[in-house]
């Protein structure tokens, strides 16, 4: 099997194999560059040249579950713990939602911090600027689903991270793969749009684990793609671990545009100096972050990364 003749499919918009995809995935110079230009393309005939913000609140970092990766695991016993309450979360959506920037996202760890009428109420109060609004609070149980549907809300982000069954039960260890899809399953059938994607680099991954989600991405024919490089960070299981290859991230990112039909794709903020180089790889979205500095700091998911905050000239420039 050459590159050129998966070049030749991706560029026919055909099929291409799981060999093809993890040769694909370690391609680098001038064949990196031929493989972002078709993604370019793509998401160019998709949507044009436009590069859409998240303005994502990262209302509280208090989680029950305790997965491997993450920062704010309920593991990490010396992360000072913060909630932004209802009254917060507005004044943020009203302080920093521009009301043509794109969507709003509400993030938080997986507890019970906020009751669905505190999820609902949040939802109501953007809905007034902003009609894209993704969830992204963890598992629900369907009528918690169908409230947060019916106040509306758009979009619900539940990230497989890896599709590896295995791998997927060592990382988060209170959940599946095969739960995680159940409530994908349920969400869709409520009338969501999906968000999902993965982490590159995690601890005993391997290209044809990559080759696998990219395959998954498609097969749940999502809304929003959102693949992340892994970031050790301060408190997780994995703090001492190798961060993943930024290369292989922007390979998967140009990959889930070529294989895909996802209106959007995320240029991660995990992708540090070199966020930008996911929009020439097909990306089409980046996320500013919602929550102040004084608790932004303890919203440790992101690898240590400084706050992106909204700012109209960022917006203007990436647009420009
Ligand atoms: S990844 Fe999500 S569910 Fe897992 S510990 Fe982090 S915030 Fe909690």
């Amino acid at each position: 099997m050459s590159v050129e003749t998966a070049f030749t499919k991706l560029g026919e918009n055909k099929r291409v194999t799981r060999n093809e995809l993890i040769q694909l995935l370690k391609t680098r110079g001038a064949s990196q560059q031929k493989l972002f230009t078709l993604a370019r393309h793509k998401k160019e005939l998709l949507s044009g040249k436009k590069i859409f913000v998240r303005l994502c609140i990262e209302a509280s970092n208090i989680c029950k579950n305790t997965c491997l990766f993450c920062g704010i695991t309920r593991g990490n016993k010396s992360l000072p713990r913060y909630k932004l309450n209802v009254e917060e979360i507005k004044k943020i959506i009203d302080e920093n939602y521009d009301g043509k920037t794109g969507l709003i996202q509400l993030s938080c760890g997986e507890s019970s911090a906020y009751t669905i009428g505190e999820i609902c109420a949040i939802i109501m109060h953007a809905k007034k600027y902003c009609g894209n609004i993704t969830i992204g609070i963890g598992h629900r149980n369907e009528e918690e689903y169908k409230q947060m549907f019916k106040s509306g809300a758009a979009n619900y982000l539940l990230k497989f991270e890896t599709s590896n069954p295995k791998q997927f039960r060592i990382i988060r260890p209170e959940a599946k793969l095969s739960q995680r899809l159940f409530h994908i399953q349920k969400l869709r059938e409520i009338g969501f749009r999906i968000g999902s994607g993965n982490i590159v680099g995690l601890p005993n991954q391997v290209l044809s684990d990559i080759a696998n989600d990219l395959l998954l991405m498609k097969k749940l024919d999502l809304y929003q793609v959102e693949s992340s490089v892994f970031c050790p960070t301060k408190g997780s299981a994995y703090e001492n671990e190798k961060t993943g290859d930024i290369d292989t991230t922007l390979n998967c990112i140009a990959l889930s545009r070529l294989v895909t039909d996802a209106p959007l794709i995320l240029a991660s903020s995990s992708l540090k100096g070199r966020f930008k180089e996911a929009f020439s790889a097909g990306a089409n979205y980046i996320s500013v972050h919602g929550a102040p500095d004084r608790v932004f700091k303890y919203y440790s998911i992101y690898g240590g990364e400084t706050r992106r905050k909204f700012d109209a000239k960022l917006i203007a420039g990436l647009n420009a």
